[in-house]
């Protein structure tokens, strides 16, 4: 299993975390195929709490998100969102939000590191990401 993500795209969001003083969210969209996950694109939804240690998508920048992907054929593969000085590991409130949204998790932190995770019954397992050109 693995998600598959242009780097460019990954580079974006690390980008956006870098420079935000909150946490930055939203969606990849895309496609499973074999037991992948393969990123077609990476939408930004605002964080709704402002907030520099969790994130709530805005529900009706997230409905439109969703609306416009699944108009290009795009399902909703995985969320992202970034840490600000802490791991890019799911937290507490990550496990809750996993268990609502059964997708990919993808973590990134302001200083570039990253790392995706899928929720399997209690468990968090990390799933390998392959950057492609
Ligand atoms: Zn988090």
């Amino acid at each position: 299993m693995g998600l598959i993500i242009r780097q460019d795209d990954l580079k974006t969001v690390i980008k956006m975390a870098e420079r935000s003083t909150v946490e930055v969210c939203g969606f990849l969209f895309g496609r499973r195929e074999g037991g992948n996950f393969i990123v077609e694109e990476v939408r930004f939804v605002p964080n709704r709490l402002n907030s520099p240690t969790a994130f709530e998508m805005e529900p009706v920048e997230m409905v439109r998100a969703i609306d416009e992907a699944g108009e290009r054929g795009l399902e909703v593969i995985g969320i992202f969102h970034s840490h600000l000085k802490c791991p890019p590991r799911p937290s507490g409130r990550d496990l809750k939000g996993m268990r609502l949204w059964p997708v990919v998790w993808l973590i990134v932190d302001e200083k570039g590191n990253y790392g995706a995770y899928v929720l399997e019954g209690n468990k968090i397992r990390e799933v390998r990401i392959v950057e492609k050109e």
